[in-house]
């Protein structure tokens, strides 16, 4: 794993018991609102960490949001809106998943999906999640170098609209 799969991937299990102050869960609730997501369908400071839980249907959020705001590359940075976006829009309502879950393939469609259905996102917000879509499927071609991997990503004309022919070309290899 390089520098950069690092910087994207499995932040959040460092971060178990990281409590969020009440300020900050009233924050995050606004932002939940934003993007037209359940409220009763997130648990704060639960201990679980940061993510959607299977069996439960429950996103558990804590303090470790905002250590993905310092740990992970500016390029590939999302806002905690965009944090949100994916793990609702991108899991949680697109449960159950084809992916398997923690693999690559399994996160660029999670990105993919909240850049497509999340109401609320800025232009930003949108443009780092099809960037990371295309770098977790870029992660997931080589760990496949033979060919072997049906998963592919599908540039359309959205993600155009969001990204450069340049980086989409860089992140395509
Ligand atoms: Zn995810």
């Amino acid at each position: 794993m390089d520098g950069n799969q690092r910087n994207i991937f499995g932040l959040y299990q460092k971060h178990k018991d990281s409590k969020l102050t009440f300020n900050e869960i009233q924050d995050i609730k606004s932002q939940i609102m934003l993007i037209e997501a359940d409220m009763n369908r997130f648990a704060f400071n639960d201990g679980r960490g940061i993510g959607f839980d299977d069996d439960t249907g429950i996103i558990s959020i804590n303090k470790a949001v905002f250590k993905e705001q310092s740990e992970v590359l500016p390029e590939y940075r999302l806002s905690i809106r965009g944090i949100l976006a994916h793990e609702y829009w991108g899991h949680l309502m697109n449960h159950p998943s084809p992916h398997e879950p923690n693999t690559p393939e399994d996160e660029c469609w999670a990105d993919d999906s909240a850049a497509r259905r999340s109401p609320g996102l800025t232009a930003e917000d949108k443009t780092i999640l099809f960037r990371r879509a295309l770098k977790y499927a870029q992660i997931a071609r080589e760990q496949f170098p033979l060919g072997e991997s049906a998963f592919e990503y599908k540039v359309d004309d959205l993600v155009r609209r969001y990204l450069s022919d340049d980086e989409i070309c860089k992140l395509s290899e």
